[in-house]
């Protein structure tokens, strides 16, 4: 089966970047889309290749030209949007697209397409994400403490949203959420043995596994109703 729509979204820090690159590896035809933002490039990115790059005039043209499948404002100022061209792109090809996005865009997408196979990634808990926030930071050679702050408080806001989300995965061990990852792509696809559907079905968000159990109650999130 291809054209499948995953949609994956977890509170920064969490690992989601690293994860995906990890599941990439080991599930192949999975075509990463690349959204707009208005933020400026970091590092060492390249227009293109994470984002395209635009300005803000252009980016609110192409929102009044219909040309977003979803777009949101995030972490305030900027904005950021994934172009149905994308979609149509990897449909066409009969690839499965993979998209990065923030909770807001996320059940924009869920709301038109049901089918969508959406994925929360979660951190442990508070103190490993601050943690993660903290040694990425130190690594990119910049700590910016007001932006751990208000990281660490828009995680929470973030798994309240839990529940709009077919699968909820907490990435603690890398090469186990990967597993999980991979088998919840693989039962997506109708590809799975027995041993990873099993896998898959215990990360549906529904399934309240004990980890998730765990990782909700440490940010003080109550656990979704089904
Ligand atoms: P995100 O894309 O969610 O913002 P990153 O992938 O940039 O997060 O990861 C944040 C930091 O946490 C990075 O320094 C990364 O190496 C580290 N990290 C990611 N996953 C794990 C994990 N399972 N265990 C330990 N560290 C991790
Ligand atoms: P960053 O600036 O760190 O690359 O991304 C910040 C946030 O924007 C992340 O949560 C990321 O998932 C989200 N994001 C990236 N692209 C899109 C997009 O096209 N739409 C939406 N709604 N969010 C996005």
């Amino acid at each position: 089966m291809a054209g499948i729509l995953f949609i994956i979204s977890a509170p920064s820090g969490s690992g989601k970047s690293t994860l995906v690159s990890e599941v990439r590896r080991l599930v192949p035809g999975l075509e990463f889309s690349i959204s707009y933002t208005t933020r400026a490039p970091r590092g060492s990115e390249e227009d293109g290749r994470e984002y395209h790059f635009t300005t803000r005039e252009n980016f609110e043209h192409m929102i009044d030209a219909g040309e977003f499948l979803e777009w949101a404002k995030v972490f305030g100022s900027n904005y950021y949007g994934t172009a149905t061209s994308a979609l149509d792109h990897a449909r066409a090809l009969g690839h499965d697209l993979l998209l990065d996005i923030d909770v807001q865009g996320a059940l924009q997408v869920i709301g038109k397409m049901p089918e969508a196979v959406s994925i929360f990634i979660l951190p442990p808990s508070p103190d490993v994400l601050e943690r993660r926030l903290r040694n990425r930071s130190q690594a990119e050679g910049f700590t910016d403490e007001a932006v751990i702050a208000a990281r660490l408080a828009q995680a929470r806001t973030e798994l309240e949203r839990i529940a709009g989300y077919k699968y909820a995965l907490v990435n603690d061990v890398l090469d186990e959420a990967a597993t999980e990852m991979r088998a919840i792509v693989l039962a997506a696809r109708g590809d799975a043995n027995a041993a990873d559907a099993a896998v898959a079905a215990g990360c549906l968000t529904a399934s309240h596994s004990p980890k998730l159990l765990a990782a909700l109650h440490s940010f003080g999130v109550t656990a979704p109703q089904p």
